[in-house]
């Protein structure tokens, strides 16, 4: 009797911490497998995630790309090729027609921790609150925060609100690629002695002096899937690409630009460096010298976003200058942004350039009833959360709604499981 007793004594402290681990991964398994399926309806999210839309092919340049499909009225719609810009309004243009992504939702994952801001989540109709009907927005405004959206920017609490790698990633939107169309060469205008050719931007022998080749088309926040034209100057660009350098000795910048500010990354090749500058409107804002291995050969890009001014080699970041911008000091961009790309004494070929920028963040819905402002401005409560589409020019979201109660949240979408082509994680 008293060896059963014994046998029956609760763990001992060793047993209880040999445990833990277990009931950690346990935890972490149930926390990622009670998951639902939902599937988007509108187009809120787009590009990120996908409601029901055309896929359209360009009779042009073959491009393929998606155009939301409301209820019926599509006359309305502005239907325009992303890659080559031809306006398809009118047109007979073949059109499929396509359900909304399905995504997978963590029903449990804020069991485990708060919600952070940049998740993408899924919550019911704060405004009905009807079971059936849920949204799914990315979280921008956590409880007690101060939320204004300025000139495409997030603030919170009156600074700048930097998003995390994984998530700029996902929210840079493409607006050049190398097209296989050959329409590549309006997209740039050349001077000097640049060219553009099969196999990328090229500048052909020249002396000492600058010659500049320009990207020739407006940086606006147009989304070809919304069928309407784009509205603001977006200074948040990406531009990135292959450089080869040929020559002696020799120079090469990529430029971005918004009205009268001008960044430049500026690459000198040495015999086993590169030296790499960062300029605004001329002042050096940055230098550094990169030991690398071919230094006339290197993947630069060179990008603006939220404050912050990077420029990369080789994949890794080089050269990086935060602007420290607040609602009061940011620049009101209203003329034009772009991209140019200078070169001097050498051959410079610029191979798989390509153009991105950043998510703009309209204060208002361009929608007729309701009228223009540049600022919008909120004070989250206690319990609450401030969600916004992706898609800020058509997403009905915490602008016209007000805030998402905690309760109302059903959990974080984290997978697109259909279509198959789509499939992967949701960040
Ligand atoms: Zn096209």
């Amino acid at each position: 009797m008293k060896n059963d007793k014994k046998k029956k004594k609760p763990f001992s402290l060793q047993e209880q911490i040999e445990w833990i681990p277990i009931a950690f991964v346990l935890a972490l398994t149930v926390r990622c497998f009670i998951v639902e399926a939902y599937q988007i309806p509108t187009g809120s999210m787009a590009p990120t995630l996908y409601g029901r839309h055309y896929e359209v092919t360009c009779p042009r340049c073959r491009t393929t790309f998606n155009l939301r499909r409301s209820n019926g009225m599509q006359a309305d719609l502005d239907i325009v090729c992303p890659e080559c810009l031809q306006n398809l309004s009118g047109r007979s243009v073949k059109t499929t027609a396509r359900g909304g992504d399905r995504i997978l939702v963590s029903k449990n994952f804020y069991l485990f921790t708060r919600p952070k801001r940049w998740d993408v989540f899924v919550f019911k109709d704060p405004e009905r609150g009807e079971e059936n009907t849920n949204f799914v927005k990315r979280l921008v405004g956590l409880p007690g925060e101060t939320v204004q959206l300025r000139d495409g920017q997030v603030f919170i609490n009156g600074h700048i609100a930097q998003k995390p790698a994984a998530v700029q990633r996902v929210l840079w939107q493409d607006v050049y690629t190398p097209m296989p169309s050959g329409a590549v060469a309006e997209c740039w205008s050349t001077a000097g002695n640049w060219n553009v050719r099969d196999e990328g931007l090229l500048l052909e022998d020249v002396g000492a002096g600058w010659q500049t080749i320009r990207y020739a088309r407006p940086i606006v926040d147009f989304y070809a899937y919304n069928g309407r034209p784009g509205r603001n100057v977006v200074p948040d660009i990406l531009v990135g690409g292959h450089a080869v350098m040929e020559g002696s000795s020799g120079a090469f910048a990529a430029c971005i630009w918004a009205d009268s500010d001008t960044w430049r990354a500026v690459f000198r090749p040495a015999a086993t460096t590169l030296d790499v500058e960062l300029r605004c409107n001329e002042s050096l804002r940055g230098n550094a010298t990169l030991p690398v291995a071919f230094p006339r050969e290197f993947d630069f890009s060179l990008s603006r976003a939220d404050g912050v001014v990077e420029v990369a080699v080789n994949g890794d970041a080089a050269l990086s200058f935060e602007e420290n911008l607040t609602p009061e000091n940011t620049p009101l961009y209203t003329d034009d942004s772009g991209v140019f790309f200078q070169g001097s004494g050498g051959r410079l070929l610029l191979r798989d350039v390509t153009v991105k920028r950043d998510i703009y963040y309209r204060a208002d819905l361009s929608r007729a009833d309701r009228s223009l402002s540049r600022s919008f401005v909120a004070d989250v409560p206690e319990g609450h959360y401030l969600g916004l589409g992706d898609n800020s020019p058509i997403s009905r979201d915490s602008r016209v709604w007000g805030f998402v109660p905690e309760e109302n949240i059903l959990g974080k979408a984290f997978f697109v499981f259909w279509p198959m082509l789509r499939m992967g994680p949701v960040s």
